[in-house]
């Protein structure tokens, strides 16, 4: 008997859909080719910032607010330490346009902040180095999902409750038994759909260190430390989760990734690069061990939004990707959307409509933001 809709991809985007639609009352057929956030899904890393700032991009604030409700239900329900809330803080050089309009939008949007100047933030984060003219806008209610974790509590989930997981490699959607199919397959869905996204989304590669921190110390710890975005600087981090160690990255695009085939080795010039970023920001760690690494991939839209809409050849064929660096934390907020479109005839919104992503065949250096 056909199921009513499968989802093929198990990552944050494919779990959450099959959740919302399984809800509504579907059978439900959710595949993977390698298994739930595997290790070169974009969903398959150890961690993933949840922040409510998004500049002026209002529609991510409200998504933001939606979706950590949702997980920190999942959290609690299941008892799997997959959120930490360890608040978010965005380090600003004066005037940063990103920072001001953030915070214009909690204002609308009713999200807690502070702004902090240099003063009080060397006060509160003695381990971080910031120059007289910067500055900060704190979140208290962001934090950092397990990512890995998260995505596999909610498949594990989904199977007690009903829907039926296959591993499975699947090459068109004449091959899956359902009525409907969405394709929630992050940097694969080029591969699987070269015509209309093959030029609208691209993967990039991501290289994420993480660093050993002092013996006896807990300032890098979720206590001490929240999650970082230095916005001129392009670099991100995370406190030393689960003692993996204090985790920063590049958040630039890096070259073209292909996401079955790349060796996921982190390269020798990456790790002296953030050391040289660690030396000015966080001193005491720019010699600090690596303890681990990983190389993930972006699946970049020229825009950064969003592709949530119907496949224009097919009636019964619907696309949900184009994560962009930032899409673990909506997938919740992008699970409902998905299941308005697929049951009940909503139209996407321009913003994420396939038309009107712009093609582009080489990567911009710019970031998730
Ligand atoms: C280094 C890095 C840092 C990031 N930081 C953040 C962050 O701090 N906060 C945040 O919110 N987001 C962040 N992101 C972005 C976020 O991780 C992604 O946008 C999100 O995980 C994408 O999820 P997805 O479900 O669309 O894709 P994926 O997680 O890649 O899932 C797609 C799935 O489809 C499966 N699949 C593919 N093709 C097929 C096929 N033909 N048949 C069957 N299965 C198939 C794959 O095996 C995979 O499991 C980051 C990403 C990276 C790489």
């Amino acid at each position: 008997m056909p199921y009513d809709v499968a989802v093929v991809g198990a990552g944050s985007f494919g779990a959450w859909t099959a959740l919302r639609l399984h809800e509504a009352g579907c059978t439900v057929l959710l595949v993977d080719a390698y298994g739930p956030a595997n290790s070169r899904a974009s969903s398959g890393g150890e961690s993933r910032i949840i922040r409510m700032g998004y500049g002026g991009r209002e529609v991510y604030t409200r998504w933001s607010i939606e979706s950590m409700g949702h997980w920190r239900t999942l959290a609690d329900e299941t008892d799997s330490g997959l959120l930490v809330n360890c608040g978010a803080l965005w380090i600003a050089a004066s005037d940063e346009p990103h920072a001001l309009e953030t915070m214009s939008v909690f204002t609308e949007a009713g999200v807690a902040y502070e702004a902090l100047d240099a003063r009080q933030l060397r006060r509160r984060y003695p381990h971080f180095r910031f120059d007289d003219e910067e500055w900060a806008v704190y979140e208290p209610d962001a934090g950092g999902l397990l990512a890995r974790r998260a995505v596999q509590t909610l498949v594990r989930r989904l199977i007690e409750q009903g829907v039926r997981y296959e591993q499975r490699h699947v090459q068109s959607p004449a091959e899956v038994e359902s009525r409907k199919v969405v394709f929630a397959c992050g940097p694969w869905l080029p591969r699987l759909f070269p015509v209309e996204l093959g030029k609208r989304i691209l993967p990039s590669r991501q290289e994420v260190l993480f660093f050993g921190v002092p013996p006896g110390s807990s300032v890098y710890g979720p206590s001490g430390t929240p999650c970082w975005i230095d916005i001129a600087n392009t670099y991100y981090g995370l406190p030393d989760l689960e003692n993996r160690g204090f985790k920063v990255a590049l958040d630039k695009r890096g070259p073209l990734m292909d996401p079955d085939t790349a060796e996921r080795t982190v390269g020798a010039e990456a790790v002296q690069r953030v050391r040289g970023y660690l030396a000015r920001r966080v001193p005491e760690l720019a010699n600090a061990p690596l303890v681990e690494a990983r190389v993930c991939q972006y699946e970049n839209t020229a825009t950064s939004d969003y592709i949530l809409d119907r496949h224009p050849a097919f009636d019964n064929v619907w696309i949900a990707g184009g994560g962009s660096g930032h899409g673990f934390k909506h997938g919740p907020s992008v699970g409902s959307y998905m299941k308005e479109l697929v049951l009940d005839g909503r139209v996407p919104d321009e913003r994420f409509r396939i038309d009107t992503k712009p093609e582009f065949t080489e990567m911009t250096s710019q970031s998730s933001l």
